[in-house]
């Protein structure tokens, strides 16, 4: 087994996360078995409690883990099948320290960074190639080279070389080599700090991928090779990408990271053959029709709070042959007076997953408008929520009817606590989480749709469907189109009387694939660009 590390230096956000599943696609497409994982510096145990403002994305895997969205980049961009075992926070490895030293297990030594954290880092990392062995594991360290709280994996990883041999391992460093306008230059002297930072730790990186507005020139490769001590042919562009991220394993390889990779780790394949993979990114730019469909969000500042809706749109619209316009639209300043304004050219309404009260009046409104209009909508988690509360006020005419997330005194709470919930205080890992099966009612659109009528979906959630309203509902043309085996638990919905309003109570986003999109995105995609012409 073959081990590589995806450090970063000099800034944050240099995708990293998106470097590292390139890698992993190219390394695919080489006939090899991948898997990846993502290290993260952070104390919280996982980012299940950060507000989407402060860290993006929360991506749920199957096991029901929380994890951060380049877990997400991972699962769009390879085969592998990620669990909680591909994802660690210091905040996990700390916990796990604390609790042995707890129930006495270190036999009365002093607990310390070295070696007891530094040997639960490797322990993670050892663990996961015997749960998922594989020819090549990818592991990602998150942050920022020089950052204080990431020394420990640093360290952790220069004993793990030491025990599995320089042979079995790279370091590919992600670097920025900015262009300075007043010289015209890229400089390379920032590549170079973070470098001597590295060797500072006692790592040497062997592949530096260069992040850079740029094209590098024979010159600036050169010195880096030089300055940084790394083989010229291992000093890889990075380009910034204007049209698509997918485009990022093509570039790489025409770079010859692949090639680079390979040869350094002693790993002899035929070269990777990525005709499927063109096929998707020609699609994806040469579009032959386009569409506008509105996100009715509200943590929109946030450029990737909503990275997995994004990305399951762009696959579904590529498999269609179009271009998908997304207008973001703040739910918290959406009214009566201006929706029509914001809403009169979409061909499609979403509604996505959402906690808190702010903003709901204004998604509430958009799937008023959605519903009324016959605009296609898909509502997401929180979004299948507001359409139950919008049907409950305005169709059935239930007057105040609510979530009780968002009004605990509610005449008709047509959402409510999950009974399992009810007891629940505290906050980390304790919604409904991960994978549940659905069974999906016989002649729904659902079933024609997913064109199956058993699924199984990703959930993050602690509130549901209220079976109290079910029938005064069902009565007025809501249609309880998916629910759990038991029928206990409400999983999808549709309206009778419209040509595409669906809602789920989990979250499709998790499970498209570049050249796999989901079932729901496509049908809604199908039903914005004939609702458009
Ligand atoms: N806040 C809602 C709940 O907890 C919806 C959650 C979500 O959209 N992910 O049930």
């Amino acid at each position: 087994m073959k081990y590589i590390f995806v450090t970063g230096g000099v800034v944050s956000s240099l995708g990293k996360g998106l470097a590292a599943a390139a890698l992993g696609t190219l390394l695919e497409h080489r006939g090899l078995k991948v898997t990846m994982q993502k290290l993260d510096p952070y104390l919280n145990v996982d980012p299940g409690t950060m507000n989407p403002f402060e860290h993006g994305e929360v991506y749920v895997l199957d096991d029901g883990a929380e994890c951060d969205l380049d877990l997400g980049h991972y699962e769009r961009f390879t085969n592998c099948l990620l669990s909680k075992s591909n994802s660690s926070s210091s905040g996990q490895v700390y916990e796990s320290v604390i609790k042995n030293e707890r129930a006495g297990n270190y036999l009365g030594k002093t607990v310390q960074v070295i070696p007891h954290v530094t040997d639960e880092i490797k322990r993670r990392i050892y663990q996961l190639g015997k749960e998922q062995p594989c020819d090549v594991l990818i592991t990602e360290i998150g942050g920022t080279v020089g950052d204080i709280e990431g020394l420990p994996f640093l360290e952790a990883i220069r004993q793990f070389i030491q025990e599995v041999g320089d042979d079995n391992v790279l370091i590919m460093h992600v670097t920025l080599v900015p262009f300075i306008k007043a010289a015209g230059e890229l400089k390379t002297k920032p590549s170079q700090q973070s470098i001597a930072k590295l060797r500072e730790i006692g790592l040497h990186p062997d592949v530096l991928l260069c992040r850079t507005e740029h094209p590098l020139n024979e010159d600036v490769r050169r010195k880096l090779s030089v300055f940084c001590n790394v083989p010229l042919d291992a000093v890889i562009e990075g380009r910034d990408i204007d049209d698509t991220i997918y485009r990022a394993p093509l570039l790489l390889q025409k770079e010859k990271l692949d090639e680079v990779v390979c040869q350094r780790l002693g790993i002899q394949t035929p070269p990777a053959d990525m005709s499927d993979w063109e096929r998707f990114v020609k699609r994806m730019v040469n579009p032959k029709k386009r569409v506008r469909i509105a996100i009715v969000g509200k943590y929109l500042e946030h450029k990737d709070a909503y990275k997995s809706i994004y990305e399951s749109i762009y696959h579904a619209a590529a498999s269609l042959d179009c271009k998908a316009d997304i207008v973001e639209v703040d739910a918290e300043f959406l009214d009566k007076e201006n929706l029509p304004e914001r809403l009169h050219d979409v061909a499609g309404v979403l509604v996505p997953g959402g906690f808190g009260e702010r903003g709901t009046e204004g998604k509430i409104l958009a799937a008023q408008f959605a519903r009324e209009s016959e605009t296609p909508y898909l509502g997401l988690c929180l979004g299948m929520q507001i359409a139950t509360i919008e049907f409950a006020r305005n169709v059935v005419k239930l007057e105040g009817a609510n979530s009780t997330e968002f009004d605990q005194k509610s005449p008709h709470p047509v959402i409510d606590l999950l009974p399992e919930q009810k007891k629940v205080s505290r906050k980390g890992a304790t919604m409904r989480l991960g994978t549940w099966p659905t069974v999906i009612r016989e002649g729904t659109k659902a079933a024609k749709t997913y064109g199956r009528t058993e699924i199984r979906e990703r959930h993050r959630h602690r509130y549901e469907f209220n079976q109290e309203y079910r029938e005064r509902m069902e009565g007025a043309g809501f249609v309880i189109s998916g629910t759990s085996p038991d029928g206990k638990l409400v999983e999808l919905i549709e309206l009778r009387d419209h040509p595409w309003f669906l809602a789920c109570q989990y979250h499709p986003e998790f499970q498209s694939k570049p050249n796999a999109p989901h079932p729901l995105f496509k049908g809604f995609m199908a039903a914005c660009l004939a609702h458009g012409n």
